[in-house]
């Protein structure tokens, strides 16, 4: 029965995982061809979590699914620092306050009864402080304030992310395969052909680990996850959410546009909408910088599974505006082609050869050898000032 099922799988989807080499080598192929555009799959994590300074900021979301919990007004008020500030055609907010719960135990908050009872099931039972003032001398209290002084904004990776695999599988009726759904993801610290260690696990960093080790140990340690919690296995759980996390955004004022925008409304009407949205986004960009979303990071199976490439064909989004993925085609593929994503974002992506593949061999262990950086080997090692300083950097490690 088993084997029925995986092979329905790989038939229906459209896209199928190949071991394409050692160690750890795999990627994800289409099956059948896709128009630029096309949705090619659409997951949930297995498990994702809030940025702790995101979350302290007071970025409002579903402590489970990252759905907004404030309203585009509300957003908007916080974040240009504006109470005055407000936002017409509010049925255009796609907010729904009423449904919002809390935990009964602590101050966590979700979208719906079936996220805080998804939450609960999975992970929050052995999370949960049970206490609306926690003790700041809980060792999961002190893991998350430690973290937030290792890791200021922009963040990249949650410690509570490791808390939540921990967690869901002390909770999980099958230990041993949940388990093993999480080892299916890279969890190599080194790359031991090419000698490079993820940039978390540097030297510079082993006392931080040890310590945040500790405090993890203390709050969820089990025989069932002491695989983890031993010095090793803590940096291959610290390796796994750092190469394999994937970033989510959501905002409820960025789908209070977008709703705005498919309004049917007069020009001039139109006209004067267009000018409140710029208006506020100036004020938006003068308050608070580039921090406009509720940021998360998730593990996703199929998403884990595509590589890199500094040419992508594939493109992760969230339209449902909460943790489910969605990969969309970004060029025609073809039956057979492998699909690629770009780790970088979009400024790091538009940058010389060299310094990307610098940030991708600290942050995920590998060369890029994508055809765009194959093309362009020639170049020189340095396109910009900016980039410059980096290079100094990296001179003196
Ligand atoms: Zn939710
Ligand atoms: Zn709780
Ligand atoms: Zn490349």
């Amino acid at each position: 029965m088993a084997t029925k099922e995986v092979t329905v799988e790989s038939e229906d989807t459209g896209v199928e995982v190949r071991i394409i080499g050692d160690p750890v080598g795999k990627g994800l192929f289409a099956t059948r061809d896709f128009k630029s555009g096309e949705v090619i799959f659409e997951e949930r994590p297995l498990v994702s979590c809030q940025f702790l300074w995101n979350a302290a900021y007071g970025y409002l979301a579903c402590d489970f699914c990252m759905r907004p919990l404030e309203t585009a007004e509300e957003n908007a008020c916080r974040l240009t620092q504006n109470p005055q500030l407000t936002l017409p055609y509010p049925e255009c907010c796609d907010t729904k306050k009423d449904a919002v719960v809390e935990c009964p135990y602590c101050d966590a908050s979700y979208c719906s009864r079936d996220c805080r009872e998804s939450a609960w099931n999975q992970y929050h039972e052995t999370l949960c402080l049970r206490s609306f003032m926690p003790d700041p001398s809980h060792p999961l209290v002190m893991l998350q304030e430690a973290w937030k002084q290792m890791h200021y904004p922009p963040e990249t990776a949650c410690i509570m992310l490791l808390a939540r695999i921990i967690a869901t599988v002390r909770q999980a009726a099958d230990k041993e395969g949940a388990t093993a759904l999480f080892m299916q993801f890279c969890h190599r610290t080194v790359n031991e052909e090419e000698e490079i260690a993820h940039k978390l696990l540097g030297a510079e960093f082993h006392d931080q680990l040890e310590a945040l080790r500790v405090m993890m140990e203390k709050g969820l340690g089990a025989p069932e996850v002491q695989h983890w919690l031993t010095p090793e296995g803590f940096r291959s759980l610290v390796a796994l959410v750092g190469t394999n996390g994937q970033g989510i955004g959501t905002s409820p004022l960025s789908r209070w546009v977008r709703n705005c925008d498919a309004l049917e409304i007069s020009a001039a009407e139109r006209e004067k909408l267009d000018q409140i949205v710029d208006d506020m986004y100036v004020q938006l960009e003068k308050e608070a910088g580039g921090f406009l979303n509720n940021e998360a990071s998730g593990l996703y199976p199929l998403q884990s599974s595509c590589n890199h490439s500094c040419d992508p064909n594939a493109m992760p989004t969230f339209p449902y505006n909460n943790f489910h993925l969605v990969m969309t085609a970004v060029k025609d593929i073809s039956a057979g082609d492998e699909i690629c994503v770009s780790y970088l974002d979009e400024c790091n992506l538009s940058r010389s050869r060299h310094s990307r593949i610098t940030i991708l061999r600290e942050n995920y262990l590998f060369t890029c050898r994508c055809t765009k950086c194959e093309e362009q080997t020639g170049d020189p090692d340095v396109t910009s000032e900016e980039e410059m300083d980096e290079d100094e950097e990296e001179e003196d490690e």
